[in-house]
């Protein structure tokens, strides 16, 4: 069974190809990806009207691109990214995953993001025990413990705010480092000191909520830094220090949570996933604490993180391992679709 998957949910557009195996496993045949982040750039983000342009200029191209390179005419069944995302940028790839489905008459499925975020996971690693799962990404934030990825992810907790890679985004431009702010401050830090900087650990006291998330005081406490630094006369700031401190606390804070939950819910793996878990030290902190705590942990390559149609191919084989119907040419894109649905029929 061979598995197309189709995301246009912010600003890449991703088609992947995948075949499924008998034994539940999947094998990738193709990873076609192309992104419009440079045409935001000088935005300072993504804008909408430019990302939903970007996809409806690459994704005939990709699915091309991805049809040759898996050496095939046609997939059996196509999964598209039904939500949550920028509702215009949904759109394109929606409407040409409903168009090739029902051109190739084969099954369509439409699936929700945050589990392909999860499910790429079992492409590198094989086949997901029952685990937490750490989603860490531009708009989200989750705890979330997977029984079983044909089944939908029962969320323990999330950011009462500020998403994690939405803080390094904000930061990062706030330190004058461009856009996309999330890689630029991880190498900025590479050269500083994670202990120049106590910056906050949001959320970590014994009377707050086990599993949910703050980053925006994290956020402030940095502007505050940097203005104090500005009034004392400081000419250059000590970019890498902040930099490293501020990636040090969002990664303590990240680790020390899943970990916990991962306990209390009684697993024994933790899985990554979501473009800030590209994170160089929130991948060395989550080892170092994983060992320590011995739980197995799982972490796709940083390719596969960040978003791609991949994720979406390997949720897709999930789903229809599981036994699901397919999704009726119908559905709508949701923009605000919660983690909680894995898939919308
Ligand atoms: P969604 O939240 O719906 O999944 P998205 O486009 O934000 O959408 P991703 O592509 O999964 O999702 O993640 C992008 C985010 O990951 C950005 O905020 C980016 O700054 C962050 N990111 C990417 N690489 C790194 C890194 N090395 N360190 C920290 N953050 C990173
Ligand atoms: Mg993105
Ligand atoms: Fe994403």
């Amino acid at each position: 069974m061979i598995v197309m998957g189709i995301e246009s949910s912010c600003d890449e557009t991703g088609v992947g190809i995948v075949r499924r195996h008998p034994d539940g496993s999947c094998e990738l045949l193709a990873d076609e990806v192309a992104s419009s982040v440079a045409e935001h750039a000088r935005f300072g983000g993504v804008v909408p009207e430019i990302a939903s342009r970007a996809h409806l200029e690459a994704i005939v191209p990709a699915m091309r691109r991805a049809l040759s390179t898996a050496g095939i005419v046609a997939p059996d069944a196509l999964a598209v990214t039904i939500g949550p995302g920028l509702a215009g940028a949904l759109l394109v790839g929606v409407a040409a995953a409903k168009a090739y489905a029902a051109a190739w008459d084969i099954p369509f499925y439409a699936l929700n993001h945050l589990g392909g975020h999860v499910a790429v996971d079992t492409l590198e690693h094989g086949p997901m025990p029952p685990c937490v799962a750490l989603l860490v990404s531009g708009g989200h934030t989750h705890l979330l413990h997977v029984e079983d990825l044909s089944r939908p992810l029962i969320e323990l907790g999330s950011t009462v705010d500020d998403a994690a890679g939405e803080a390094f985004d904000k930061v990062a431009r706030l330190l004058g480092l461009g856009y996309p702010g999330g890689p630029a401050l991880d190498a900025a830090a590479v050269t500083g000191d994670p202990a120049a900087i106590a910056f906050p650990r949001g959320m970590t006291g014994p009377r707050d909520a086990r599993h949910d998330f703050s980053f925006s005081g994290l956020k402030t406490a940095v502007a505050r830094y940097v203005e104090a630094q500005h009034r004392q006369g400081v000419e250059e700031l000590p970019i890498p220090d902040i930099a490293a401190s501020f990636q040090e606390a969002v990664a303590d804070v990240l680790t020390m949570k899943a970990i916990r939950a991962a306990q209390d819910v009684g697993v024994d793996t933790l899985v990554l996933g979501g473009g800030a878990t590209a994170n160089t030290r929130i991948r060395s902190m989550a080892e170092e604490r994983c060992a320590a705590a011995g739980l197995t942990l799982r972490i796709p390559k940083p390719r596969l993180c960040t978003d791609n149609g991949v994720m979406i191919a390997a949720l897709g084989a999930h789903v229809i391992g599981g036994g699901a119907e397919p999704s009726p040419l119908s559905v709508a894109s949701d923009p605000g679709l919660p983690v909680s649905v894995s898939q919308v029929s």
